[in-house]
This record gives C-alpha cells, structure tokens and sequence, in this order.
C-alpha cells in the first residue's frame, strides 16, 4: 500500500461511517525511517502529522525538520522529556508525572504540546491508564496546565485470533474508548492501526496512527 491508498481507506470508512470527509486525519507513523524515506513516501503527498515512538529518534528527526508536525506516540520515560520540545501531540500520557514533567521542560520551549491519555486495552504487558484511574488522571494532568484534547487506545494483539472474533473485540474496545471520552468531554480519539483503522473510524477516530503500509 502507499499513503494515497490509506487515505482513500480512511475516506471510504469515512463514508460508511456517515462521517464528514476529514473528520479522521492520518497521523503518519515514521518511527524507524529516515527523513528521506519520509520525504518520498509520505510528504510528496502533502503535510501529515508525524508520529514518532522512540524520543531519541524523535529528537534527532525532529531537530532538523523542526518545520513538521511531530507527535510522540511512545512510552515516555522521564530522561528523555527534554527531547519533545518540537513536539505538538502527545498521545501516550500514563501518569500525571509525565505531564508535570513535559509542564515543566514546556516554559524553557516557550510552547507546550497538548495531549491525550493512553487508555489501557486490558493486554498484561501494555501501557496506559486503567478505565477507573481515567478520571482521576484527567484532573491533575489538567492541573498542570497542559491542555486534554482526547483519549489514545492500543490494540491488543489478537492475530491468533479467529477474524471474526478479532473484529469484534476491537471494535468493544474502540466503542468503549469512544464512549470513555465523550463521557470525559473529550473529542479526540487517537485508535486505529495499520491492520484495523476502518473499525477505528467506525468507531469515531479521528487521528489514526499508520505506519508500516506507508512504507512498503
Ligand atoms: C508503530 C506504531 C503504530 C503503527 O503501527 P503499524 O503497524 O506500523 O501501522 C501505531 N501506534 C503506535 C503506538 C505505534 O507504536
């Protein structure tokens, strides 16, 4: 696949969605590919958020394009904060700490990224906040200053699992996010992969993270 067939994707989920056109935007996953890579296979074909998940990669991009729209959609440790500064989205908050920490390094850069919070998709070894601790963390990630668009969610790995199945449990999980956030008075919704972004957009995504079929 190439970019212009996974936005001709998301427009079609859009549409059997009855969603308006654009309301789910492309967040392009560059991690892993240099910056001619993503010149030819995803800026040729116009601007797109760039996500990245390893913030010294991130760091080294981003310092030479800092023109660009990057978003870290990694886990952030809390040495490697000080490398989001040209950073506009953060998807992956998990912990307060890591919004105080990004507030704080955020007055040095003279701008602040938004962010959202990373829900926790019930796999043992995955990342984010349980459903009870969302509302709690919303409040002190608020308190820090740091402006909450939305909600991001990972999908479990189900590839061991029966298509049917797989699709079914992905789209609980992407509805429950969806009804998550707006019940928290959010409107971002940050869900959707390579292998499942039409269930994401069904579901109401509106930024979808694709890296791998860019690239190929
Ligand atoms: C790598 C990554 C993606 C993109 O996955 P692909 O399978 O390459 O499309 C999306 N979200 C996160 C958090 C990732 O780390």
């Amino acid at each position: 696949m190439s970019l212009p067939e996974v936005l001709a994707g998301i427009r079609a989920a859009e549409q059997a969605a009855g969603r308006p056109q654009g309301s789910a935007r492309l967040v392009a996953v560059t991690k892993g590919q240099p910056l001619e890579a993503i010149e030819r296979c995803v800026l040729s074909h116009g601007t797109f958020p760039l996500g990245e998940g390893r913030a010294q990669e991130l760091r080294d991009k981003s310092t030479l394009r800092p023109d660009l729209e990057w978003h870290f959609i990694g886990s952030l440790q809390r040495n490697k904060v000080k490398y989001l500064r040209h950073v506009s989205l953060v998807h992956s908050i998990e912990a307060a700490w890591q919004a105080q920490a990004i507030a704080q390094a955020a007055q040095g850069w003279g701008r602040a990224p938004d962010v959202l919070l990373q829900l926790h998709n019930g796999e043992a070894q995955k990342h984010g906040l349980g459903p009870d601790e969302l509302r709690g963390a919303l409040r002190e990630v608020q308190a820090t200053g740091l402006t909450v668009r939305g909600l991001m969610v990972m999908a479990p790995d189900l590839d061991d699992v029966p298509d049917a199945e797989r699709d079914a449990r992905l789209s609980a999980l992407f509805a429950d996010t969806a009804r998550r956030a707006h019940d928290l008075g959010l409107s971002e919704l940050s869900m959707g992969m390579s292998g499942d972004y039409p269930l994401a957009v069904a579901a109401g995504a509106t930024l979808v993270r694709v890296g791998r079929s860019l690239f190929t």
